[in-house]
């Protein structure tokens, strides 16, 4: 496909402005960090919950590919007509990149139809996240594992439905596990969960985190296909033979 992906990077946007050490690691915002590592054929375009309708238009998610979503304290502040616009999108074909703490956002929730509710702890320990689907696109240039050396540990049980393929499964130092990199479909669009990327640990700079998110976005790009038509159909043979 020569067409470029147009990617956007969806960031709540908060404890970059409230929490010092976020703020250290983060100066310019977590979206920022991220966009610098996707390396991607194609535009960004940054978005932010504070802007006018969260920064997500129709006319930006019109013309966005694959959306990338990382909220945490302010998930009930994202309105519910922007919610319901992105998930028509996502049925439509936009693929949607759901990092870490989105796991309790609307639009990821309302996607799954499930809780969405885990274990956490927050201590900074080690994480290593296992690639237990070698042939998936998303694993693509990533070794056996990747290893964050201090990470916000997230616990099953995960109350998330079954995988459609479950591509890593992460491996805390306090003993937990979690599956951590989950694909979906719902209608034409791909979802893939990714679990790393606390706001107090540098994660979204690690090479191998960049290289997974950006394999995502490659493997969320909607493909060219018109929207199934529904409905009342007209028969596509000749049914005489039905009535001999
Ligand atoms: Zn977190």
């Amino acid at each position: 496909m020569s067409k470029g992906i147009n990617a956007t990077i969806w960031n709540e946007y908060r404890h970059e402005k409230m929490n010092e050490k976020a703020a250290s690691i983060y100066p310019q915002g977590m979206h920022t960090v991220i966009a610098e590592g996707l390396k991607v054929k194609g535009n960004i375009t940054l978005a932010t919950l504070d802007e006018p309708e969260h920064g997500l238009t129709e006319e930006v998610l019109n013309n966005t590919d694959v959306l990338i979503w990382w909220g945490h304290i302010a998930h009930g502040e994202v309105q519910d007509e922007i919610v319901e616009r992105v998930y028509q999108r996502v049925l439509k074909g936009m693929g949607l990149i759901v990092l870490h703490s989105g796991h309790f956002s609307k639009i990821f929730k309302k996607l799954m139809g499930t809780s969405c509710d885990l274990k956490w702890r927050e201590v900074g320990e080690k994480e290593r996240i296992w690639v237990v689907n070698p042939g998936h696109p998303i694993t693509e240039g990533i070794g056996e594992y990747v290893v964050l050396p201090e990470e916000e540990m997230y616990g099953e049980h995960f109350d998330i439905p079954q995988p459609d393929e479950l591509v890593m499964v992460s491996w805390f130092e306090g003993g937990e596990v979690f599956r951590s990199g989950c694909c979906y479909t719902r209608g034409m669009g791909k979802i893939f969960y990714f679990r790393p990327g606390h706001e107090t640990y540098p994660t979204y700079y690690n090479p191998q985190v960049r290289k997974i998110i950006s394999n995502a976005v490659k493997w969320a790009a909607p493909i060219e296909r018109e929207y199934p038509r529904y409905g009342n159909a007209q028969p596509l043979e000749s049914m005489e033979d039905k009535s001999q």
